[in-house]
Protein backbone atom coordinates (compact mmCIF):
# COMPACT_ATOMS: atom_id res chain seq x y z
CA UNK A 1 0.00 0.00 0.00
CA UNK A 2 1.15 3.67 -0.78
CA UNK A 3 0.05 7.26 -0.02
CA UNK A 4 0.18 9.33 -3.72
CA UNK A 5 0.03 13.06 -2.37
CA UNK A 6 -0.41 15.98 -4.42
CA UNK A 7 1.01 19.36 -4.02
CA UNK A 8 0.35 22.79 -4.75
CA UNK A 9 -3.31 21.18 -5.93
CA UNK A 10 -4.90 24.74 -4.77
CA UNK A 11 -3.60 28.02 -6.50
CA UNK A 12 -4.60 30.57 -3.08
CA UNK A 13 -2.07 27.87 -0.63
CA UNK A 14 0.76 27.84 -3.33
CA UNK A 15 1.01 31.81 -2.89
CA UNK A 16 0.57 31.24 0.35
CA UNK A 17 3.47 29.29 0.86
CA UNK A 18 5.41 31.56 -1.98
CA UNK A 19 5.05 28.88 -4.74
CA UNK A 20 4.94 29.12 -7.90
CA UNK A 21 1.33 27.90 -9.77
CA UNK A 22 2.00 24.31 -11.21
CA UNK A 23 1.38 23.43 -15.05
CA UNK A 24 2.15 19.93 -13.92
CA UNK A 25 0.62 17.87 -10.87
CA UNK A 26 3.36 18.27 -8.15
CA UNK A 27 3.64 14.32 -6.83
CA UNK A 28 5.22 12.76 -4.15
CA UNK A 29 4.64 9.73 -2.56
CA UNK A 30 4.62 8.41 1.25
CA UNK A 31 5.00 5.00 2.11
CA UNK A 32 2.78 2.64 4.50
CA UNK A 33 5.27 4.04 7.62
CA UNK A 34 3.19 7.59 7.33
CA UNK A 35 -0.43 6.05 7.85
CA UNK A 36 -1.68 7.16 10.95
CA UNK A 37 -5.46 5.16 11.09
CA UNK A 38 -8.61 7.12 12.03
CA UNK A 39 -8.72 7.96 15.45
CA UNK A 40 -5.05 7.42 16.44
CA UNK A 41 -3.62 10.70 18.32
CA UNK A 42 -0.51 12.21 16.65
CA UNK A 43 2.70 12.10 18.54
CA UNK A 44 4.65 15.33 17.91
CA UNK A 45 8.37 14.33 16.54
CA UNK A 46 11.44 15.17 18.10
CA UNK A 47 13.10 16.50 14.50
CA UNK A 48 11.27 19.40 13.82
CA UNK A 49 10.16 22.68 15.74
CA UNK A 50 7.48 23.93 13.07
CA UNK A 51 5.23 20.68 12.36
CA UNK A 52 2.12 21.74 10.16
CA UNK A 53 -0.97 20.38 9.06
CA UNK A 54 -2.40 20.34 5.67
CA UNK A 55 -6.34 19.08 5.52
CA UNK A 56 -6.77 17.22 1.93
CA UNK A 57 -9.49 15.45 0.64
CA UNK A 58 -8.30 11.52 0.66
CA UNK A 59 -9.56 9.03 -2.04
CA UNK A 60 -8.85 5.04 -1.80
CA UNK A 61 -8.09 3.78 -5.38
CA UNK A 62 -10.70 0.37 -5.21
CA UNK A 63 -9.24 -1.36 -8.75
CA UNK A 64 -5.76 -1.91 -10.28
CA UNK A 65 -4.66 -0.25 -12.66
CA UNK A 66 -1.99 1.75 -15.09
CA UNK A 67 -2.41 4.11 -17.90
CA UNK A 68 -5.79 4.82 -16.38
CA UNK A 69 -7.33 7.78 -18.64
CA UNK A 70 -9.10 10.58 -16.80
CA UNK A 71 -12.29 10.10 -18.35
CA UNK A 72 -12.27 5.93 -16.84
CA UNK A 73 -10.69 7.49 -13.85
CA UNK A 74 -14.14 7.54 -11.88
CA UNK A 75 -14.30 3.59 -12.05
CA UNK A 76 -11.00 3.54 -9.91
CA UNK A 77 -12.24 4.68 -6.41
CA UNK A 78 -15.36 4.43 -4.34
CA UNK A 79 -14.86 5.67 -0.65
CA UNK A 80 -13.39 9.04 0.11
CA UNK A 81 -12.39 10.49 3.81
CA UNK A 82 -10.15 13.51 4.71
CA UNK A 83 -6.94 13.70 5.63
CA UNK A 84 -4.03 15.69 7.46
CA UNK A 85 -0.87 15.99 5.41
CA UNK A 86 1.75 16.10 8.36
CA UNK A 87 4.77 18.63 7.11
CA UNK A 88 7.71 19.25 8.73
CA UNK A 89 7.96 22.62 7.13
CA UNK A 90 11.41 24.14 8.76
CA UNK A 91 12.54 20.56 7.51
CA UNK A 92 10.90 21.18 4.24
CA UNK A 93 12.57 24.65 3.28
CA UNK A 94 15.55 23.64 4.34
CA UNK A 95 15.59 20.84 1.66
CA UNK A 96 13.81 22.81 -0.84
CA UNK A 97 16.58 25.12 -0.71
CA UNK A 98 19.21 22.81 -1.18
CA UNK A 99 17.20 21.18 -4.04
CA UNK A 100 16.40 17.89 -1.94
CA UNK A 101 13.80 15.64 -2.17
CA UNK A 102 11.47 16.14 0.58
CA UNK A 103 10.47 12.77 2.14
CA UNK A 104 12.03 13.45 5.62
CA UNK A 105 9.97 16.32 6.25
CA UNK A 106 6.52 14.69 4.49
CA UNK A 107 6.82 11.14 5.07
CA UNK A 108 7.92 10.32 8.27
CA UNK A 109 5.78 8.04 10.90
CA UNK A 110 2.25 8.87 11.03
CA UNK A 111 2.56 11.99 8.67
CA UNK A 112 -0.56 10.25 6.82
CA UNK A 113 -3.50 10.97 9.03
CA UNK A 114 -7.01 9.76 7.87
CA UNK A 115 -10.63 10.17 8.81
CA UNK A 116 -13.24 7.63 8.27
CA UNK A 117 -13.92 6.77 5.01
CA UNK A 118 -17.51 7.20 3.78
CA UNK A 119 -18.60 5.79 -0.11
CA UNK A 120 -18.82 8.46 -3.39
CA UNK A 121 -22.58 7.97 -3.87
CA UNK A 122 -23.96 7.99 -7.83
CA UNK A 123 -25.42 11.65 -6.79
CA UNK A 124 -22.10 12.99 -5.65
CA UNK A 125 -20.07 15.45 -7.65
CA UNK A 126 -16.39 14.66 -6.47
CA UNK A 127 -15.69 18.41 -7.76
CA UNK A 128 -18.05 20.27 -5.68
CA UNK A 129 -17.95 19.34 -2.78
CA UNK A 130 -17.00 21.40 0.48
CA UNK A 131 -14.52 20.71 3.20
CA UNK A 132 -13.33 21.80 6.98
CA UNK A 133 -10.43 22.19 9.06
CA UNK A 134 -11.21 23.10 12.36
CA UNK A 135 -7.96 23.94 14.48
CA UNK A 136 -8.73 23.82 18.41
CA UNK A 137 -12.37 24.46 17.35
CA UNK A 138 -11.29 27.91 14.79
CA UNK A 139 -11.95 26.95 11.86
CA UNK A 140 -8.73 27.29 9.53
CA UNK A 141 -9.24 25.87 5.95
CA UNK A 142 -11.81 25.86 3.66
CA UNK A 143 -11.82 24.27 0.50
CA UNK A 144 -13.90 23.45 -2.67
CA UNK A 145 -12.79 20.53 -5.03
CA UNK A 146 -13.83 23.16 -8.02
CA UNK A 147 -10.56 24.96 -6.36
CA UNK A 148 -8.41 22.52 -6.99
CA UNK A 149 -6.09 23.22 -10.21
CA UNK A 150 -5.91 18.95 -11.48
CA UNK A 151 -9.73 16.98 -10.18
CA UNK A 152 -8.94 13.82 -8.74
CA UNK A 153 -9.55 11.98 -12.67
CA UNK A 154 -6.83 14.42 -14.05
CA UNK A 155 -4.79 13.11 -10.95
CA UNK A 156 -5.53 9.74 -11.41
CA UNK A 157 -4.63 9.92 -14.97
CA UNK A 158 -1.14 11.65 -14.58
CA UNK A 159 0.10 9.67 -11.85
CA UNK A 160 -0.87 5.96 -12.98
CA UNK A 161 1.37 6.83 -15.77
CA UNK A 162 4.25 6.34 -13.47
CA UNK A 163 2.97 4.30 -11.05
CA UNK A 164 0.49 1.34 -11.05
CA UNK A 165 -1.98 1.84 -8.48
CA UNK A 166 -3.04 -0.94 -6.42
CA UNK A 167 -6.33 -1.57 -4.48
CA UNK A 168 -6.19 -0.11 -1.18
CA UNK A 169 -3.62 3.33 -1.98
CA UNK A 170 -4.58 6.51 -1.23
CA UNK A 171 -4.32 9.27 -2.72
CA UNK A 172 -4.31 12.80 -0.70
CA UNK A 173 -5.07 15.32 -3.42
CA UNK A 174 -3.37 18.84 -2.01
CA UNK A 175 -4.20 20.93 0.48
CA UNK A 176 -6.29 24.52 0.14
CA UNK A 177 -5.05 27.75 1.59
CA UNK A 178 -5.11 28.29 5.40
CA UNK A 179 -2.27 25.80 6.52
CA UNK A 180 -0.61 26.60 10.26
CA UNK A 181 1.30 25.14 12.76
CA UNK A 182 0.33 22.98 15.65
CA UNK A 183 1.68 22.18 19.05
CA UNK A 184 1.17 19.49 21.52
CA UNK A 185 -2.48 19.71 23.22
CA UNK A 186 -3.86 20.29 19.84
CA UNK A 187 -7.33 19.03 18.47
CA UNK A 188 -7.69 19.34 14.76
CA UNK A 189 -10.88 18.09 13.48
CA UNK A 190 -12.25 17.75 9.88
CA UNK A 191 -15.37 18.19 8.09
CA UNK A 192 -16.97 16.80 4.70
CA UNK A 193 -20.11 18.78 4.17
CA UNK A 194 -21.00 18.63 8.05
CA UNK A 195 -20.15 15.57 8.65
CA UNK A 196 -17.05 14.89 10.85
CA UNK A 197 -15.15 12.52 9.76
CA UNK A 198 -11.67 13.25 10.93
CA UNK A 199 -10.37 13.82 14.45
CA UNK A 200 -6.67 14.15 15.78
CA UNK A 201 -5.25 15.14 18.68
CA UNK A 202 -1.53 15.90 18.90
CA UNK A 203 0.45 14.71 21.72
MG1 LIG B 1 -0.23 18.56 1.13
Amino acid sequence: MKIICVGRNYSEHAKELNNDVPTEPVIFMKGQNALLPHGKPFYYPEFTDDLQYECELVYKISKNGKHVQAKFAHNYYEEITLGIDFTARDLQRKQQQKGLPWEIAKAFDNAAAIGEFVPVTPGMKVNEINFQLKHNTNLVQDGHTKDMIFPIDKIIEYASKFFTLNIGDLIFTGTPAGVGSTAIGDVLEGYLGSSKLLEVHIK
